[in-house]
């Protein structure tokens, strides 16, 4: 019989399951589309060393806590993470130059120079997502278990919703995203407007969903406005795309206030839940799972307290 069950074998279950297993905790992980079949499958591996939003606004809405985020998702480095500049630049309906942004990143303790159309911020870099792969395809996953277990680990999106406390802290959010062909193997790049990002040759840019497109928030169909105008804002910023390659469309689940929800689920004893990562990204997963963990196998409290699950 295992300790834990994990919910889902992206890659915050797998991080989980493989800081669990190293601490001799038996640990099953259960996934019906097996290893990587949800966000972490479509991450381009470039690592944000803050929060996805403008520094600037992480900073008027967490106060000094914003510096403390970032530190914690800098505290832990995934398998196959390079560390390199990541440059910021800004979406057509952002204010050029990205000033505010800049001053925010500073402000956050990060090494940052303005660059073209934007600026250069240290402390990310890109994880070779092959290397993860490889080292986190070690841990088995099961399309199903139902045998008893100690304590289950939900890393699942809105998939699974834990009635009744969880059902009002995670709405579900509507993703649509284009991979591009033609760009040119370049510095990791990012768009906080418009979830572009850039990766060595490979390019994503994703929209939520919002009601003046008239798409309901947990439609997996793509919407051909939010498809023209992510072309549209892609190209603008990266002239050298071309073709779009391949479209999708996702729902994924996202707290109400746009942070990671990590820790015990209040009411439901011997459940934890960790979501709200599709958003924030690898740093917070890595950093999120870590924590986790630690908390799991030694008691000890590691998370910031504006990512606990208490703060609800
Ligand atoms: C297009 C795109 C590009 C991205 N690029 C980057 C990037 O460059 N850098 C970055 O840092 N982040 C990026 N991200 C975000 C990054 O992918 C996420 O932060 C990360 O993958 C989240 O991992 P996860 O394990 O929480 O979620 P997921 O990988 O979505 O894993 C959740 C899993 O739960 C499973 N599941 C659902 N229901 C059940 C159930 N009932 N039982 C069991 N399992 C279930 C699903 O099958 C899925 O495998 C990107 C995301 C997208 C969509």
């Amino acid at each position: 019989m295992a300790e834990v069950r994990v919910f889902g074998a992206g890659v915050a279950g797998l991080m989980v399951a493989r800081g669990l297993r190293a601490a001799g905790v038996d640990t099953v992980v259960v996934d019906p589309r097996g290893t990587f079949g949800g966000a972490s499958g479509r991450s381009l591996g470039l690592v944000l060393p803050c929060h996805a939003e403008h520094p600037h606004r992480t900073l008027a809405a967490l106060g000094g806590q914003a510096r403390e985020l970032s530190s914690f998702y800098q505290s832990v480095r995934l398998p196959g993470f390079r560390p390199m500049p990541v440059r910021w630049v800004a979406a057509p309906f952002e204010e050029p130059g990205l000033h505010a942004s800049l001053e925010g990143a500073i402000s956050l303790g990060l090494p940052c120079e303005p660059a073209d159309g934007g600026y250069r911020m240290g402390g990310g870099g890109l994880v070779d997502l092959a290397l993860l792969r490889s080292v986190l395809a070690e841990i088995p996953v099961l399309p199903r278990d139902e045998t008893p277990v100690e304590v289950e680990v939900y890393t699942t999106g809105p998939d699974v919703v834990l009635e009744p406390w969880l059902a009002d802290k995670l709405m579900p959010v509507r993703l649509q995203g284009a991979r591009f062909s033609g760009v040119p193997a370049a510095e990791p790049l990012v768009s906080a407007g418009t979830m572009l990002r850039i990766a060595g040759d490979a390019a994503t840019g994703g929209r939520a969903a919002t009601p003046h497109f008239e798409v309901g928030e947990t439609e997996e169909r793509l919407e051909p406005r939010v498809s023209a105008m992510l072309a549209r804002n892609v190209r603008s910023l990266a002239p050298g795309l071309t073709a779009v390659e391949a479209e999708w469309a996702g729902i994924v689940a996202e707290p109400c206030d746009g942070l990671p929800l990590v820790g015990p689920v209040p009411g439901r004893p011997r459940s934890l839940v960790l979501a709200g990562l599709s958003v924030n990204g690898l740093a917070a997963v890595a950093a999120c799972a870590e924590a986790l963990v630690i908390g799991l196998t030694r008691g000890e409290q590691r998370l910031p307290a504006c990512l606990r699950t208490a703060r609800m």
